[in-house]
This record gives structure tokens, sequence and C-alpha cells, in this order.
């Protein structure tokens, strides 16, 4: 299948993401993946203009200035026709004011995001709820490992993984707003009051419907310039490959790795 990875702008290195990512799309076996790159901030956006359609899904490292509306409508229509997208950490972060992308990433962060993007998704007695009340839209605490929580076993992204694994160093994004419709939250964390965060438990992992479409969105794997430990997590590249699978087709048939993180420890790996 073949898999294309939007960068050009971001808050991160790009550029010592994209390259990784791209090997762990290609290390499933099942994608062949393209790059398609933005002009740099100020530049001529007019001329971006991938081909979307040739894809079975897209995947977001991309979190800069607003696309042509030729371009953002070409990703809308592929989506809602039955087409993939994967969000990337701060992926969520981009596109702010435009509607269709907020619905298609369930919920994100930052770019002057309100009470006005929609309402949080907080975990009361057991069940996802949209919160609606006044307040900032992104944040996070102090970079630490944290345990990823399944809240979906069932969900063919997630069967068959431990219900709770140790993720590397990274974000943990919290308080992301939006319109928060057809979220299946896949997993979460606890964002603690003494990391500096949100004394909730945050959505991190979440698949989206979206026309006949399907998303995943990741809120892992931020990057310290070159440092992209959070990435090497083995839970982060399998949630990664398995949604970028579910995405395109519905369906995940890749096996477990036997070195997937254990509740207690980390398990990083190096891309191949
Ligand atoms: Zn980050």
């Amino acid at each position: 299948m073949r898999a294309l990875i939007v960068d050009g702008q971001n808050n991160h290195d790009y550029k010592a993401t994209t390259p990784h990512l791209k090997k762990l799309l290609e290390q499933t076996g099942l994608f062949s993946v393209d790059v398609a790159t933005t002009p740099p901030k100020g530049g001529d956006m007019g001329s971006f203009k991938p081909a979307f359609g040739n894809y079975r899904v897209i995947i977001s490292n991309y979190n800069g200035e607003p696309w042509s509306t030729e371009t953002e409508n070409a990703l809308v229509a592929f989506v809602r026709k039955g087409g993939g997208f994967v969000s990337v950490h701060a992926a969520d972060n981009s596109f702010p004011d435009w509607k269709e992308y907020n619905e298609m990433i369930g919920v994100g962060g930052w770019g002057d995001r309100t009470e006005k993007s929609g309402p949080y998704l907080r975990l009361r007695t057991g069940k996802w709820q949209p919160a609606m009340m006044p307040g900032r839209s992104g944040s996070h605490g102090r970079q630490h490992e944290f345990v990823v929580e399944s809240q979906a076993s069932n969900h063919p992204i997630l069967a068959g993984l431990p219900q709770r694994w140790m993720h590397a160093k990274d974000e943990l994004y919290d308080r992301l707003r939006g319109p928060a419709l057809n979220v299946t939250v896949l997993a979460s964390a606890m964002s603690t009051i003494e990391s500096g965060g949100s004394g909730e438990h945050e959505p991190l992992l979440m698949a989206i419907s979206f026309g006949q479409g399907r998303v995943f969105h990741t809120a892992l794997g931020h990057n310290n310039g070159k440092d992209i430990t959070s990435q090497k997590c083995v839970g982060f590249v399998t949630s990664l490959q398995r949604g970028a699978e579910w995405a395109a087709t519905g369906k995940v048939t890749q096996k477990i790795p036997a070195d997937f993180p254990t509740a207690e420890k980390v398990s990083l790996r190096e891309a191949p």
C-alpha cells in the first residue's frame, strides 16, 4: 500500500522524525512511503498539492501555516471517501481554524484553541465524556516516562497488547479540545499534578471515524531536536504501525512484537 507523510513546517525538528517514521512504516512490509514537504514558513503554499488519491493513508508530521483551500478540500474529500489519516504529536496543534481538520483529529491543542474549539474529553465513571467548560487547550508538564493504559482493548489497534505499558520519556499532552465527534479513546495516561499536568486521565491514542474514512491520532512522539527517544519506544512504534494499517484498511494483521514494554519497564528500539 502506498502511504504519504506530509511535513515541511513544525515547531519540532521534523527532519529528525520524518525519516524515522518512514522507516517504521516500511518495516511493517505493508507500506511504500513517499514524503510531501510544504514550502517553509512564508512560502507559496499554493504550490503544495499532493495527489492524496494515489495513497491509502496520509501521515501528518506537519504543524504549520494553513494550506491552500484546494489542498485542504482535497484532504477532506480523500478521508471522507474512505482514505486513512494519521496525526502524529504536534500535527494536532495545526490548523486551529480548519473545521473539518479538527473533526478528523477529534481534539487538538494550542493555536489559540479555546472553549470555542469544543469540549475536553474527560474520563468520568468509566466513560469518556465531552466536558464543556472555559479554559485553555493544549499544555504539558515536564517530560517524563509514564504508563499508557488501554481504554479499548478490543479495538484492532490494541488487541493483544498489554493493558498497561511504560512509555519512554515524552511530553504528556493535556487539555486538548475540539469537536470530539466519533472519537474512540484507545489509550490514555494520568497527567499528574506533580509532573505539572492536569490531574486528569488524558486521551493520547484515539481512533476517529470521519465519513467513510478512519483517523488514527497519536499525541505521543515529542522530539528534542535530534533526540527522538519517545519515538523509539516500542509502544510508540507498535501503536503507530498498527494505527497506520487500521487507518488504511480498517484491519490490523501485524503480530505483537516480543520487545513490547511492560507496565514497569521502557523498551526502546532503533529503526531498522
Ligand atoms: Zn512536543
